[in-house]
């Protein structure tokens, strides 16, 4: 597949069982696909691992790479193994004959290197130029080693520069950006798990992904890779870099509200859900924003009070009635502009 140079925004995860346990790795990377992830990454600790991602490869309905650190021979067996890309670490594989021998097989075999940079294992000589893993650190990291594969010849190249730290990891991937034109795997690492996780991946990647920055992305969470697909593609979607199927636009509700608009929201959305169909509707507490809102929307309803509601499309109203009839009407109007999935 595609990266970069235009191609549309990857969602990247990874595996997180031994990838000796090979079944359970094809379980929850077809899942993951599923659930709308294009790419899986899977660590490959030993020569076991590098074993078992041959049969991996070969029955993974979505491109594989493999997650090398330290042995470079590792990487070497994954190359010979098929995978799609390999992610090398510079922070734990400095010794240039490596990086080289692995830059060869992977141009040998045609597949792209990521250069990924962890602060939590950038070159000591870096940390101590620069006081610690600051951006500038982790950017200099990336580039000292793109710059060594193109003297070698090798320019297939993604970098990533993952930091728990918000700030630091964007200046760190506008830092890159700014010096060169490689694809950029865009991600905040060991960010835990939760709504402080969640947020920390939204600001992080969101942020980049509306500077134009970032090809593939990552939300790592401590927990299922099924939530971290979930995050990544609803990143993707209300950037809207991904068609982002049914959009729900509504009020927060306050003193003004007189129907139980959470509820009827959650009607709606749990009837619209799967829903094949890149369409906006929404679902306002009163006369305020409401008509405004609802206008703006492809579909919207507007509530007035407990008798009555408005319904809108295309920018204009075509019926009211009882709110709770207008509520039905509104769904039964949306699924006609679609299927379930
Ligand atoms: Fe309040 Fe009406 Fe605005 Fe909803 S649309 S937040 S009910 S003023």
């Amino acid at each position: 597949m595609q990266i970069g140079g235009g191609a549309p925004v990857s969602v990247q995860s990874m595996s997180k069982c031994p990838t000796t346990d090979i079944e359970h790795v094809l379980e929850q990377t077809r899942a993951m696909a599923l659930a709308g992830c294009d790419i899986v990454r899977v660590a490959v600790p030993d020569e076991a691992g590098a074993h078992a991602v041959k049969t991996i490869v070969k029955e993974s309905p979505i491109p594989v790479v493999a997650d090398i650190h330290f042995d470079y021979r590792l990487a070497l067996d994954t190359i010979a193994a098929g995978v799609d890309a390999v992610r090398i670490n510079p922070g734990n594989m400095k010794r240039d004959a490596h990086l080289r021998a692995v830059a060869d097989a992977a141009l040998a075999a045609g597949i792209p290197l990521r250069i990924g940079i962890n602060s939590g294992s950038l070159e000591r000589s870096l940390l101590k130029k620069y006081g610690g893993a600051t951006a500038d650190a982790m950017a200099e990291s990336a580039l000292s080693c793109a710059r060594k594969f193109e003297r070698w010849g090798f320019t297939n190249i993604k970098l990533s520069l993952k930091s728990h730290d918000v700030q630091e990891t964007v200046a760190a991937y506008r830092a890159v950006a700014a010096a060169c034109d490689y694809p950029l795997h865009l991600g905040i690492t060991a960010t835990g798990s939760g709504l402080e996780a969640t947020l920390k991946s939204a600001i992080g990647i969101g942020s980049l992904l509306l500077d134009g920055i970032g090809d593939t992305i990552r939300v790592s969470l401590s927990s299922s890779p099924l939530d971290e697909v979930e995050v990544g593609v609803a990143i993707l979607k209300l950037l809207g870099l991904r068609p982002h199927g049914v959009e729900l636009v509504a009020c927060p509700t306050c003193g003004r509200c007189k129907v139980d608009l959470v509820n009827y929201l959650a009607t709606v959305r749990e009837q619209l859900s799967g829903l094949d169909a890149d369409i906006t509707v929404a679902v306002m507490g009163c006369v305020v924003n409401g008509p405004g809102e609802a206008r703006q929307a492809d579909i919207g309803i507007a509530f007035s009070d407990e008798a009555g509601a408005s319904l809108f499309r295309n920018g204009k109203h075509y019926a009211s009635g009882p709110a709770r009839r207008m509520v039905e009407r509104l769904v039964s109007d949306v699924c006609r502009r679609g299927h379930k999935a």
